[in-house]
């Protein structure tokens, strides 16, 4: 029998938050922490400098993982304000985000990059949060499915089958983030599924279906369990609401 797969609450801080402001935030979400179910699991995604700060604040917690934003895809030398994978390994940072839409979009991250930087965090024993998801333009063509199958081929097909096993997927509409427009739960399940599909063609479907897709876009509490209570959505990346420890605890406790 499968085991079930993991079910995920992911906190993308972005570019937010002062020391001050993250304490806070850690207090109203960490000192009575929601309690998780062994195939839960919540995720914090917070700015490098304050990796530390929380990583001691979780480290006695069951389930809840710290995760960076961003890595270097090279494995180390003359990049001057840039972190590595193998860096953040080192100081017991468990997953990164990757290919997050904002970076592709403000940094020009290729495909190619976001090859090579999952490859470091895999090396390094770091779960990659790899992100895909299709502009406005791009779902008004009808293109989306061709467009985020491609964006996954092209980040993680050069895996075998156990080093994809050890990967999350985000599914981000870029016309849903920070905008307020959520994709319906119809939306959201049948593009996962078409990732799924897209997984299974290639690795079969014992792999396919142990890889949790994530659904980011406007997530809220208010809308949280309807979306996660679809077949192939295992949970979501939080902008927005994951800054809101009422909010956010509410969407962890939507998981399903
Ligand atoms: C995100 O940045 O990953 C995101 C989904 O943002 P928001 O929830 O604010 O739309």
């Amino acid at each position: 029998m499968m085991t079930m797969r993991k079910q995920i609450a992911a906190a993308n801080w972005k570019m937010n938050l002062t020391q001050p402001e993250v304490k806070a935030l850690l207090d109203q979400l960490l000192t009575e922490p929601i309690s998780l179910q062994s195939h839960e699991e919540v995720v914090l995604a917070v700015p490098f400098l304050y990796l530390e700060q929380v990583r001691q604040r979780i480290e006695s917690l069951n389930g809840y993982r710290l995760a960076a934003q961003n890595c270097h895809q090279k494995t180390a030398g003359a990049f001057t304000g840039e972190v590595s994978a193998a860096m953040l390994a080192s100081m017991g940072i468990k997953d990164c985000v990757i290919g997050h839409s904002e970076r592709r979009e403000y940094q020009a991250e290729s495909d190619a990059q976001l090859a090579e930087k999952v490859d470091r965090c895999l090396e390094v024993g770091i779960r990659p949060i790899f992100c895909c998801g299709e502009s406005l333009s791009v779902r008004e063509s009808g293109k989306q499915n061709e467009f985020v199958g491609a964006q996954v081929r092209a980040g993680l097909f050069h895996l075998s089958a156990e080093s994809i096993s050890g990967i999350v997927i985000a599914y981000e509409p870029i016309w849903a983030i920070g905008t307020g427009k959520t994709a319906s739960s119809a939306q959201a399940q049948e593009m996962h599924a078409a990732i799924r599909a897209v997984l299974t063609a290639h690795y079969g479907k014992e792999v396919a279906e142990q890889i949790p897709i994530l659904y980011g876009g406007s997530v809220k509490a208010s809308n949280a369990a309807e979306l996660f209570g679809c077949t192939d959505v295992d949970g979501g990346l939080v902008g927005g609401a994951s800054l809101n420890a009422t909010e956010f605890r509410q969407i962890i406790a939507a998981l399903k």
